[in-house]
């Protein structure tokens, strides 16, 4: 009896932490991570998510309105250690225990509030009339043609201004802002100036105290020293995918620099294409640097001998952007003719379309052109000379080629070379 009393209390324990548990991972869930979640990536997809599910670009929709309103709430604790760690141990719970012990600050933010603490402006998008909304930035990224036939995910620190985490924007270190005793909050004061004994000119003036801005703060904000607004080093994650072509905007909406008197306008990275470095690093070498591109086609030059290009039985190998191999080759036989361009399908760049996923093995891959330029011996030795000499005359008197017939000239042909 004991014995069973001692397990289903520790069965009740068990289920006791199960639910714990399971209640610690949904405010993670809801932001798309796990515990081991960083700050940084914890900002990150709260700024990502914020965007596609607000209100005001999903009119009428209840469903991301709530996922919108969960998602603020699933920051706001998970953004502040001491909430996080709170919320790791008792779950929600515990951090509503922790918010009605009525320590400063525990109380939820408004989710439109918390908005705008990243994006700057009223909380909403800047549909509204009378939303000021902040100029677009615009940077060029240079990558080299490597990175847009293979794609590549990083991180780009940009200095941008953003608002003082520390104030909330406020530029108050108590986030208080008071209103200026002096002129009430209009901005403006009333001056009296004696024009002569007994003559008064009344004239509007801006506040000194409060510099026209009718609001005050009584001790500023330490980090922003009231600014409410700081310029630090923000990081962006870069998605290029593959197939993308050089001169196309990435646009991240409202992530310009940011204040609390706008909406933060876009940040926009247009790619170009680097010019190709011959890399030294023979482990990662392949021969990208030689690639050229054009639209959805790559263009490639292959030198040939004179024996290879006329004779024929040749391979190549072309290690090609993400390291695998393109062959080219003849029998033996099959000549080349100089300049001739050979088309290699499927071996271009990668198809690339905004509104679809990319498919390696989409028929919308372009090609690959291969040009051949073949190279004649400058110099022989005096033997082979006389070998090629004789063979020559040899074949010449006994029938030469007409020059006319290939070419298909009107002229009579001349009937002479080989
Ligand atoms: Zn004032
Ligand atoms: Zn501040």
């Amino acid at each position: 009896m004991q014995l069973l009393r001692g397990f289903i209390l520790s069965f009740a324990i068990v289920l006791l932490l199960v639910q714990l548990v399971l209640a610690a991972e949904d405010f993670y869930k809801i932001l798309g991570l796990d515990k081991s979640a960083s700050e940084k990536d914890i900002k990150r997809a709260y700024r990502t998510l914020s965007k596609k599910f607000h209100p005001d670009k999903n009119p009428g929709d209840d469903s991301a309105r709530e996922k919108f309103v969960e998602l603020a709430e699933a920051y706001e604790v998970l953004s502040t250690s001491t909430t996080r760690k709170i919320y790791d141990q008792y779950g929600r719970e515990g951090v509503e225990q922790h918010r009605q012990g009525g320590t400063a600050g525990g109380h939820a933010h408004d989710p439109f509030d918390l908005f705008s603490r990243f994006f700057g402006g009223g909380g909403h998008f800047g549909h509204a009339p009378g939303h000021r909304r902040g100029p677009d930035m615009e940077f060029r990224i240079g990558l080299p043609l490597r990175d847009f036939y293979n794609g590549r995910e990083f991180e780009l620190n940009i200095e941008r201004q953003q608002i003082c985490d520390a104030c909330e924007g406020t530029g108050s270190a108590d986030r208080e802002v008071i209103t200026c005793d002096k002129c009430s909050g209009r901005g403006m004061v009333i001056q009296k100036h004696m024009l002569a004994p007994g003559m008064f000119q009344q004239v509007q003036m801006q506040c000194d105290k409060c510099r026209g801005q009718g609001k005050m703060i009584k001790k500023p904000c330490s980090v922003c020293h009231g600014k409410r607004a700081v310029r630090k080093e923000v990081e962006t994650s870069v998605t290029i995918e593959p197939g993308m072509d050089r001169g196309m905007r990435l646009v991240f909406e409202n992530e310009a620099d940011e204040s609390p008197d706008w909406i933060a306008g876009d940040l926009v990275l247009i790619l170009e294409e680097k010019e190709p470095e011959i890399s030294t690093d023979e482990e990662h070498r392949t021969d990208g640097a030689f690639f050229r591109r054009r639209g959805r086609d790559l263009f490639w030059k292959e030198t040939l001998s004179l024996r290879e290009a006329w004779m024929g039985d040749w391979t190549r190998n072309i290690t090609h952007l993400d390291g695998h191999v393109v062959q080219l080759g003849r029998k033996r036989g099959e000549v080349v003719q100089p300049l001739s361009v050979e088309t290699v399908k499927g071996e271009g760049m990668p198809w690339y379309s905004a509104e679809h996923l990319y498919d390696y093995d989409d028929e919308g891959a372009g090609s690959l052109f291969v040009e051949y330029i073949v190279i004649l011996p400058d110099q022989m030795e005096s033997g082979m000379e006389e070998d090629f000499h004789a063979l020559w005359d040899k074949w010449r008197k006994k029938n030469g080629v007409d020059l006319g017939k290939d070419s298909e000239r009107p002229k009579p042909p001349v009937k002479d070379e080989l």
